[in-house]
């Protein structure tokens, strides 16, 4: 501990997971640096969470103009996508919430430094000539995107998720390599405005921790929307035919090959790790990813690590709230971080939305459970926005109501399933949920009848 009594911490990476662990430890009385090697707000303001949902936000907005207009009345001729502008309204957004994160470090006190954040030893990080000693290093690195190794994988028009958020223009044809929400999230959106896309994944499933009767819905659904979804499908190669890139592939135990004018290859992410002296300093590592126990702290003591780096979960929600336990632990001694009530959300159209455990994980488990649903078919709000598309479904313990997992799919759903994780939270049961009122018209009312369809009591259904 320093003269000035205050405990010294470094964070080493400035995205939703290091700059919140920076500010809630300086909030705690600590004396805060920060080092960051690209730009403040990491992978989800710059090239992740945030321009990904502006562009979808762009692009839905397109495609409701072009299909749901007519229905309520309204008649529009010329509709077109700029799609410079909505790149400058995407850059914008960005700007902002870069900015306001950097205001916000400035306001608690914290130090910046840009550069290379190398660690020397237990309590001393590395930037160029400077060296900062700490009480704890917390890592916070996050990932990249994983480039698959086959032959074709480095042609020009094979891009990542962070070139996919810079196209210039619209591709004519898209193949998406990797059927996860990223690659799904991609498809959509390039879908709803006028790309041909084929998504090619190799597992014989898309979606892989989604809730598979909800994946069965999303999938029909973008199927219907015109988006080729080849399963069971593992590329080989890509060459490339005149202003085209060949995907060849094992497709199903035959060979295949889809077209395309890009190439986005969204195959997962790992963690950015490499050259920054955690090897030499003995952190134990798991396949890349840094092991922590559960208050996020590694094998040496005065290292934490939280976010996309250890792996546990890629979300930036889940960096956030890990940062802060961190802090928290260091400084005060107790944290809580709550895996189970970590939502997942897939920006679609319409939303899916998901926490807590899936039917198969409860099987898995041997839990007895019971499971109750409501189609949105019979919910006025969602009749009225999207013709009744989707589902909500709830899985409870069968002998005390608990509420185990929540599952959605329909309007404005990743709104919504922020009830569903306070109500495991508080370990809320079916019947509390029964006897909330939920306001109408809204799509909420539909968690009151599939928590109802529990008890077979479902009104509308
Ligand atoms: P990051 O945000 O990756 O930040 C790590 C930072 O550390 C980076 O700025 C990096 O430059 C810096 N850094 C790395 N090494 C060093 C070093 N040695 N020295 C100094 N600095 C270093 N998550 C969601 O929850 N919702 C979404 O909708 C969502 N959409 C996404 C869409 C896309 C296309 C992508 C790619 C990701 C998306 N994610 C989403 C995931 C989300 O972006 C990440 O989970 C989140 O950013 C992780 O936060 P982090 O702080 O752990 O790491």
């Amino acid at each position: 501990i320093p003269a000035d009594g205050k405990t010294r911490i470094v964070v080493i990476g400035a995205g939703p997971g290091g700059y919140v662990t920076a500010i809630r430890a300086a909030q705690l009385g600590a004396a805060v640096s920060i080092v960051e090697c690209g730009a403040i707000g990491g992978t989800c303001l710059n090239v992740g969470c945030i321009p990904t949902k502006a562009l979808i936000h762009a692009s839905s907005l397109y495609e409701s103009v072009l299909r749901q207009t007519a229905a309520v009345g309204i008649s529009v001729t010329g509709a077109a996508m700029d799609w410079a502008q909505a790149q400058q309204y995407k850059n914008s957004i960005v700007k902002r919430l870069v900015g306001g994160v950097e205001g916000l470090l400035k306001a608690n006190g914290v130090k910046k430094y840009s550069g290379k954040g190398i660690i020397t030893d237990a309590h001393t990080v590395q930037v160029g000539s400077e060296k900062i000693t700490a009480d704890a290093i917390i890592l916070a690195v996050g990932s990249e995107p994983v480039q698959l190794r086959f032959p074709g994988a480095d042609l020009p028009g094979v891009i990542d998720s962070t070139g996919a958020l810079a196209l210039r223009q619209i591709p004519k044809s898209l193949v998406i390599i990797g059927g996860g929400v990223i690659g799904i999230e991609f498809a959509s959106m390039f879908a709803a405005v006028g790309t041909q896309c084929t998504i090619v994944e190799a597992l014989p499933h898309i979606l892989p921790p989604i809730d598979t009767e909800i994946v069965a819905l999303i999938r029909a659904d973008l199927e219907r929307r015109g988006i080729r979804i080849l399963t069971d499908a593992k590329v080989t190669m890509i060459d490339q035919d005149g202003t085209d890139l060949q995907v060849h592939m094992d497709y199903q135990g035959r060979q295949d090959m889809v077209r395309g004018e890009t190439v986005i290859m969204a195959v997962g992410r790992r963690a950015m790790t490499a050259g920054m002296g955690l090897e030499e300093l003995g952190i134990a590592m798991d396949r890349g990813k840094i092991v922590t126990d559960d208050h996020f702290q590694t094998n040496i003591p005065s290292i934490f690590a939280i976010g996309d780096c250890n792996g546990r979960l890629m979300l930036a929600h889940a960096a956030s709230a890990q940062g802060i336990a961190a802090a928290e632990y260091i400084l005060t001694g107790k944290s809580a971080y709550h895996a189970e009530t970590v939502p997942s959300c897939i920006y679609l159209e319409p939303e899916a939305a998901s926490v807590g455990l899936k039917e198969e994980e409860l099987q898995a488990k041997g839990t007895a459970y019971v499971c109750g649903r409501f189609p949105l078919s019979g919910n006025g709000k969602a009749l009225i926005e999207n013709g009744g598309v989707g589902m909500i479904k709830i899985l409870a313990d069968a002998t005390y109501g608990q509420i185990l997992g929540v599952h959605m799919y329909g309007p404005r759903v990743t709104d919504l399933i922020a009830a569903c994780a306070l109500a495991i939270r508080l370990e809320a049961t079916a019947e509390e949920l029964t006897t909330t009122i939920w306001a109408h018209p809204t799509v909420g009312e539909a968690i009151g009848e599939a928590a109802l369809d529990l008890f077979g009591h479902a009104i509308h259904w």
